[in-house]
């Protein structure tokens, strides 16, 4: 998953990628409104985390910028935005959600509750109640991170359930090789020395060859019906 912080709290925002890395997320950091917007239009991002107190005016204002002005090519209007706002800031909460924020979190906020309302904000996004993604006999539980086939547990890596979400979330979109590499080098216990073959490999033979589909010189893919 790749995140946008937008947060001028250089202390927040370095603890937010940290703990975002551990989950296996890509974060890009930006300290004002101008440097998100300017993010925002560079590349795709599956989430928005927006501090509303930014040096160069209200979050807000990035908010309303994206839902009037993405649209065709980048950035996306619909890209989901989490804020981030002080308990007492109740009345510039209510405004950020009517202009179309999809959820909040109060600072100073727990980091599993931020964990939950990103898997919640992104599987609304999806068009998905449920927190279970089935492929084939394959069934992905986002929130505990565990994976089962035809009814039993199997075992993956945190990296091979990384690589296996990311493709399984934008189904039957396939991702590039650096875009899944990015995800891999995303992890703070530092480079790991395997390939994405590897991985890939890996999870073809605990969850059968027909999950994870190859589109030479490309990258990876799964398929709609596996
Ligand atoms: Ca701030």
């Amino acid at each position: 998953m790749r995140v946008l912080v937008v947060e001028d709290d250089e202390g927040i925002a370095q603890g937010l990628r940290a703990h975002l890395r551990q989950h296996g997320g890509v974060v890009d950091l930006a300290g004002s409104i101008e440097a998100g917007w300017a993010a925002l239009q560079a590349e795709p991002f599956d989430l928005v985390l927006l501090d509303l107190g930014l040096p160069d005016g209200d979050g807000s204002e990035l908010l309303q910028r994206l839902r009037r002005h993405g649209g065709a090519g980048l950035p996306d209007a619909h890209t989901p935005v989490l804020i981030m706002t002080a308990r007492d800031q109740v009345a510039a909460r209510i405004a950020a959600l009517d202009m179309g924020a999809d959820d909040y979190v109060a600072k100073p906020f727990d980091s599993d509750e931020l964990a939950a309302r990103m898997r919640a904000v992104r599987r609304r996004a999806a068009g998905r109640a449920q927190p279970l993604l089935c492929i084939g006999d394959v069934e992905i539980d986002i929130a505990t991170r565990r994976v089962q086939r035809a009814g039993e547990p199997v075992e993956l890596s945190a990296r091979e359930f990384s690589v296996l979400l990311a493709l399984a979330e934008v189904r039957p979109r396939v991702l590039s090789r650096p875009q899944l590499e990015a995800l891999l080098y995303a992890w703070d216990g530092g480079p790991d020395s395997n390939t994405l073959e590897v991985h890939v490999h890996r999870l073809r033979r605990k969850l059968g060859d027909t999950v994870i589909r190859t589109l030479r010189g490309v990258g990876y893919f799964v398929p709609a019906e596996a």
